[in-house]
């Protein structure tokens, strides 16, 4: 072990993610963490600080990673281990649709803190994010959290941990972020199990980009992890995957909040302003340098970062058409802080402009459906969601395409689609492919047939089960079920039907496999012989006859009578697959109206006529925007 008098500057850095599945408490825990090294009083105290979103302190998730750099005196038992350290602690968000955060914070960082629920015990993220950790090198230390709760499963969880991870009963420490509990002894176990950053003090220098965000003043910021050499302030840097030279306004330390320095130094991790205006411009995973080092020594960038991807498509417009403007200022805006949210404008007859935008997932498009209505007061209409569609084309005659003009093609020259209103003419197409993913799923035994007759209904093909181990936790053994399963059956209900046959105990993790040839068809909604672009979708031949019907008889109900006949049709490549009729409308309102009330009459004239202002025009059919809005929420 290192002796106080000689160690290196490196020697007292330690920096370390804490990760767990989601609700097991990290952000409470890094408070505490925050508390106990005296990084903030406990005056500022309110809870969870590390989550700053105001929708992340309303819905207790962790959306942005967040570092905090603290000092912390370790006085333990190993001699040769006491000075003072800087810890930075990386905060991670637990669900799936962020994964790729925590892939971010872990190549930051030397360990990580497990943390287990004591009354959950291990689940989906627990065994994702312990495989992460390991791919990444990271010194795990295994902490069992919410000790405090009178249904803590303490001694089932340790032979739990012995069993699945092969940790040791003596490395797993005991915690409770509620009362602050095993935290001073967590703080001593970081220190004396985490190893220091490599020294590299005297090379040219090499940092990580491991997350950015915007701030009003300073541009777009990006966190660093110097690997080799330091940044000085004044020092002219070189982007090398970008090939972008920057000269920062300001280099610091987040502590959560910045705080200003001259350097950071070898294998600490602090921030940079760029000054810069577009958060595109600076990419996660790439490589910094210093301009004149990059010119003499043609550095290799570090690697070691996962690239973005949306999985979940929709539409989104404002539900007033005048709203179109702040709308995208609002998205603009929002966008700003968040690299992995596409967005591009599209037009729809019905519901006018709008954004088609991207997500990670589900969850991702909720937070950020309710931030833009929140933050920014406007009510939006999203449109169902979908995924990423690969046709391979019958014809090189790109002309015959509904978007011919701005139509995207893949490396492989395959028609890209997003939207039903995309979809070519079925005699175009040779293969369609969707794309589907590697599920794994969490469970307590006795939900294993409800689970499985739950992922058959959704196209899932079964690879294997495996029981995660003997040990009973509340008197069940958990079992691992593995999946193979379409993107587009679970991005809609999949994950609230699994937690209703489960009553709540199963957890899921995600990633994305390949896009695979599938049979999968246009349901065009037809109205009095009108196709609905924004009520036609795309399905999988097996369900879309089922989902048509449900549709037709959706608008059956909602859309009001008229002066004739409304034939409202489902119909998959001009073949009717549902029908339903709206009945003639035959007397006039105003009919109602006995005797010659004139002032009457005409107020209700009036009234009619402002009703058919938010009504659109399909044919011959007026039709309320309400019943979009109503059709849309599935
Ligand atoms: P995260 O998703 O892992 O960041 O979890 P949070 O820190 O947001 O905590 C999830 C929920 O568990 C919140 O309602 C917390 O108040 C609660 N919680 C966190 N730690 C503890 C603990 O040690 N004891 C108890 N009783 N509750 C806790
Ligand atoms: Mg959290």
């Amino acid at each position: 072990m290192y002796n106080h008098f000689d160690m290196k500057e490196t020697d007292r850095i330690r920096n370390f993610a804490i990760i767990a599945h989601i609700d097991h408490g990290k952000s409470t825990l890094a408070d505490r963490i925050l508390e106990k090294t005296g990084s903030v009083t406990e005056r500022e105290t309110k809870d969870r600080m590390m989550d700053t979103l105001e929708l992340e302190q309303e819905k207790g998730i962790t959306i942005k990673l967040q570092t905090a750099r603290m000092t912390y005196k370790y006085n333990g038992d190993i001699k040769d281990l006491q000075s003072e350290y800087i810890l930075n602690l990386i905060d991670t968000p637990g669900h799936v649709d962020f994964g790729y955060e925590v892939s971010r914070s872990l190549s930051a960082a030397q360990g990580a803190v497990l943390l287990v629920d004591a009354t959950q015990g291990i689940q989906a993220q627990t065994i994702t994010n312990v495989y992460k950790a390991l791919e990444y090198d990271l010194t795990i230390i295994p902490v069992i959290n919410k000790i405090d709760l009178p249904n803590a499963n303490i001694e089932d969880l340790i032979k739990e941990l012995e069993v699945v991870f092969d940790f040791n009963r003596d490395e797993i420490i005991l915690t409770s972020g509620k009362t602050g509990t095993g935290v001073e002894e967590l703080l001593r176990a970081i220190v004396e199990r985490i190893p220091a950053p490599e020294d590299n003090s005297g090379k040219p220098l090499r940092a990580l980009i491991f997350d950015t965000f915007y701030h009003e003043h300073k541009g777009v910021i990006a966190e660093v992890f110097v690997t080799e050499g330091e940044i000085k302030k004044g020092d002219e840097l070189h982007l090398i995957g970008s090939e972008l030279n920057i000269e920062p306004i300001e280099i610091g330390y987040l502590t959560p909040s910045m705080l200003i320095d001259t350097t950071i130094n070898n294998g600490e991790v602090g921030y940079i302003a760029t000054g810069l205006k577009n958060i595109r411009q600076i990419h996660v995973g790439d490589t910094l340098t210093s301009n004149n080092e990059f010119k003499s020594d043609h550095l290799v960038p570090l690697t070691g970062y996962t690239k973005v991807k949306p999985m979940v498509f929709a539409s989104v417009f404002p539900i007033e058409t005048e709203n179109f403007n702040e709308f995208r200022e609002a998205l603009e805006k929002l966008a700003l802080n968040d690299a992995a949210l596409t967005y591009k404008k599209v037009h729809s007859q019905a519901l006018g402009s709008g954004f088609l935008c991207g997500y990670l997932g589900l969850l991702h498009m909720e937070v950020v459906q309710e931030r833009l209505e929140r933050e920014f007061n406007i009510d939006l209409i999203t449109t169902s969601p979908s995924v990423e569609y690969n046709i391979k084309l019958a014809t090189s005659d790109s002309s015959k395409l509904p978007n011919f003009n701005n139509a995207n093609f893949n490396k492989a020259g395959e028609y890209i689609i997003k939207t039903a209103a995309e979809f070519p003419d079925p005699t175009l197409i040779q293969v369609i492919k969707e794309p589907w993913n590697n599920i794994e799923i969490i469970t307590p035994e006795k939900y294993i047939g409800g689970i499985m007759e739950l992922a058959r209904e959704h196209r899932g093909i079964y690879k294997n089960m495996t029981y995660i181990s003997d040990q009973l936790i509340h008197s069940q053994r958990h079992v691992s079920l593995h999946y193979e399963i379409p993107t587009a059956e679970i991005i809609t209900t999949f994950f609230d039907k699994l937690k209703s046959v489960s009553q709540g105990y199963a957890s899921l993790d995600y990633e994305y496999l390949e896009h695979r040839e599938s049979k999968t068809v246009k349901v065009s909604i037809v109205v009095n012989y009108e196709t609905l672009e924004a009520l036609s979708f795309l399905s999988h031949v097996s369900n879309a006859e089922t989902k048509g019907r449900e549709v037709v008889k959706k608008l059956r109900d909602l859309i009001p009578r008229q002066q004739f006949k409304i034939p409202i049709q489902a119909a998959i490549h001009n073949k009717v697959i549902a029908r339903e009729t709206i009945q003639a409308y035959r007397k006039d309102v105003t009919a109602k109206l006995y005797g010659g009330d004139i002032t009457r009459k005409r107020k209700l004239l009036e009234k009619q006529k402002k009703g058919k202002k938010r009504m659109k025009m399909f044919g011959s059919v007026a039709i309320p925007k309400d019943v979009f809005i109503e059709a849309l929420k599935m």
